[in-house]
């Protein structure tokens, strides 16, 4: 079934649920093609405004998820309704509890040395029989890039998890799409420094009130330039909306 995108500034969302996006991500690992999925919040989405050439990066994914509670009041305000927040942190989680009885497998590259190791561990724990079958922290030159996709495609996951940041990751995965062996590459951000303990995620009770944004700025004060993108963000959003 064909799904109707919801534009955000230029950025083609997919107004799916937890589930359904779960659902979907876990058909995709019995297709043939390679995917791409990756979760702009409003920060990523203002960079896109910004630099066409990376907003076509995000729009040829295979699904655009919302990661953040400023892209669901967005669609709101411009009256194209996206059901709910899909955190990458949380999407990872759902789907190892899916496959983690199953041969499917995955690879954790990002991050500084060491995180996606204990990332990895912490996961397998939770998640008792995940299949991680490789890691490799985020820090490398361009001559080193071969050697890295030669290393992944050796083992051949199902799912490649890219933590570089962003812009990073996305380029490096529209750059390396048609050369990786695996079913479905995301975009994860920081999660494996949350998933590691290296950072903490905010408490559920920030997260329900949509105020992940301030306990990750408390948690991390030098973000407070990065998020400054969020008034920006919305304002951009109501100019939009009385435009049209
Ligand atoms: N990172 C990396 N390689 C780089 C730059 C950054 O692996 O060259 C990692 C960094 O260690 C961190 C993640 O990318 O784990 C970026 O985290 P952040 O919370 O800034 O994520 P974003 O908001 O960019 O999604």
């Amino acid at each position: 079934m064909l799904i109707k995108k919801v534009d955000i500034l230029g950025v083609k969302i997919v107004p799916l649920t937890m589930e359904q996006t779960v659902k979907k991500i876990i058909g995709f690992l019995n297709e043939q093609k390679n995917h791409l999925i990756f979760t702009p919040n409003p920060e990523v989405i203002m960079a896109a405004d910004k630099d066409k050439a990376f907003r076509n990066i995000l729009n040829e994914a295979d699904l655009v998820i919302p990661d953040g509670i400023g892209v669901i009041l967005a669609s709101k305000i411009l009256k194209k309704e996206i059901p709910e927040r899909v955190a990458g942190c949380d999407l990872i989680q759902q789907i190892f509890s899916r496959i983690k009885n199953t041969e499917k497998t995955v690879y954790f590259f990002g991050a500084a040395p060491g995180i996606a190791e204990r990332a990895a561990k912490n996961m397998q724990n939770t998640h008792e029989n995940l299949k991680v079958i490789g890691t490799r922290h985020g820090f490398f030159n361009k001559e080193e890039e071969p050697k890295i996709v030669e290393k992944i495609n050796a083992l051949a996951p199902d799912i490649l998890l890219v933590g570089l940041g962003v812009p990073k990751q996305e380029k490096w995965l529209c750059r390396y799409r048609n050369k990786l062996n695996v079913k479905v590459c995301i975009g994860v951000g920081g999660s494996f420094d949350v998933l590691s303990g290296n950072i903490k995620r905010a408490p559920n009770s920030f997260q329900k009130l949509g105020l992940e944004w301030l306990y990750r700025l408390i948690q991390q004060p030098k973000r407070w330039v990065r998020m400054l993108q969020l008034p920006l963000f919305m304002l951009k959003i109501f100019k939009v909306r009385i435009m049209n």
